[in-house]
């Protein structure tokens, strides 16, 4: 399961690519009377009406973020969250940066393409400015790139520098009026900053998604009086839902710790943590390890479910892994646990490193999918698409980024070699056709081609795995 919700372009038509993400908007919170432009807008688009959108496990913003700029899942592109077990430094850490990433972007792509194809992006987050940056030659960063920490004390939250969102838009303004970038990409975060500080349904929370809401109509607005509106289009999605924590942060270690099973050790990222075997011992000692772990997470309120990554011979072969009970979830990657923990709604897993047990709202578990996924382009109203929770999965159609040289199966020889279990979109597959530069034609071409994907089409990609 990729990102899925919205389609905006029949192929071979032109346009300029604008796709914003409002960080943690969860469509449950998409109303009228708070968001009144993005419920309209998603009602009322001509393609796509009501759309639905899903988002990756874990639903932690990395992850999700890496989906939308590489078009696969984390079993793909290797962001398995927001944190990963060092096992060289022996301690959790941030996973998310541009050498993490195990798979091309959209950026590295148009640049490949050679027709002059030109890429920004506006974030509000930092770290995402960490994430699409270059890694050397393997990854590219786009042409443009400002995110919170170019921006002034007073125009970012003093705690978490992130950009306001005002501040976000108005260099997304800067990039369209003096860059005329093909592909923007925006991160808009007040509505998860105050979320997680505040929880989702507070007075807080209600009044910033508000204001995002009418920032995003201002910019929309302001768009529609230029005249290169008629060949834009404009996405609007998210990257996760929210849940309110109810319970005190479940530190799973201390379990662990009071069972005497001190060779595993958990990394907390919402609500999924993540087991790792740090210190294996044998094939036969580690699944009994594992599966002594398994019971006693089952024991707890917090948990919902204990899966592991691969079959344990010692608990029911395949029985209990992510593979048989979730195969949508595509997390078959050696950055994730060898038992991963789903916490239930009102719960968050931590670590010893955590800096999330005091957060009021968090996300992260199955829980979190319902993300809001629009899209707008040259209409006399914005047409815009959005998503519903994932109950609902009735998804008309599904929009991700797949590199088109490898079907979004396969990376480029010079990334690390990675297991892809099975390909999920195909969308964007043919957007960048190989052909010979051409100069002349430099900056008249906005050629951002996509292909309508119907659900179930997703065999189309051409999957040859490789190994790990
Ligand atoms: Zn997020």
């Amino acid at each position: 399961m990729a990102l899925a919700g919205c389609l905006l372009i029949p192929r071979g038509t032109e346009a300029r690519m604008i796709l914003i993400v409002v960080d943690g908007l969860d469509a449950r919170e998409v109303l009228d009377d708070v968001t009144p432009t993005l419920a309209r807008a998603w009602r009322e688009a001509r393609w796509c009406p009501n759309a639905r959108s899903l988002a990756v496990m874990p639903t932690r913003t990395n992850s999700n973020h890496a989906t939308l700029v590489t078009g696969v899942t984390p079993a793909a592109h290797g962001i398995t969250g927001n944190a990963v077990w060092d096992f060289e430094m022996g301690r959790p850490r941030k996973l998310g940066t541009a050498s993490d990433l195990l798979t091309e972007t959209i950026f590295t792509l148009a640049h490949h393409a050679g027709r002059g194809l030109r890429t920004a992006v506006a974030v509000g987050k930092p770290k995402l400015g960490a994430m699409f940056s270059a890694d050397g030659d393997r990854q590219l960063a786009p042409d443009d790139l400002w995110d919170g920490r170019a921006a002034s004390d007073s125009s970012r939250d003093e705690i978490t520098g992130y950009a306001y969102d005002g501040t976000t838009l108005a260099a997304a303004r800067a990039f369209l009026e003096h860059d005329a970038p093909d592909f923007l990409f925006v991160n808009l975060s007040d509505v998860d900053r105050v979320s997680h500080g505040w929880g989702p349904r507070s007075s807080q929370a209600v009044e910033t998604r508000r204001r995002t809401d009418a920032a995003v109509s201002a910019f929309v607005a302001w768009l529609t009086a230029r005249s290169d509106w008629s060949s834009t289009t404009i996405v609007i999605t998210a990257d996760h839902g929210f849940d309110t924590m109810t319970n005190h942060a479940f530190r799973f270690d201390d379990v662990l710790a009071d069972n005497h099973l001190t060779r595993l050790v958990t990394v907390g990222d919402g609500g999924m943590g993540h087991v790792y075997l740090r210190a294996p011992a044998g094939p036969v000692r580690d699944a009994r390890a594992l599966s002594a772990a398994r019971r006693l997470a089952l024991a707890q309120p917090a948990i919902a479910e204990a899966l592991y990554r691969r079959p344990n011979r010692a608990d029911g072969g395949t029985a209990h892994s992510l593979a048989r009970a979730h195969p949508d979830w595509h997390l078959e990657h050696p950055r994730v646990g060898d038992l991963v923990l789903v916490a239930k709604p009102g719960y968050q897993i931590v670590d010893g490193s955590s800096e999330e047990a005091k957060l009021s709202g968090n996300h992260g578990g199955p829980d979190e999918f319902p993300s809001s996924c629009s899209a707008g382009r040259r209409p006399k109203h914005p047409e815009i698409v959005t998503a519903s929770p994932r109950r609902t999965s009735d998804a008309p159609c599904r929009l991700a980024w797949v590199s088109p040289r490898h079907s979004g199966s396969t990376v480029a020889p010079s990334l690390r070699p990675i297991a892809v279990a099975s390909c999920t979109g195909c969308v964007l597959r043919t957007s960048f056709p190989p052909q010979p530069p051409n100069p002349l034609r430099h900056r008249n071409v906005r050629h951002v081609h996509f292909t309508r994907l119907r659900q179930g089409s997703s065999r189309a990609c051409h999957n040859s795995p490789t190994r790990q």
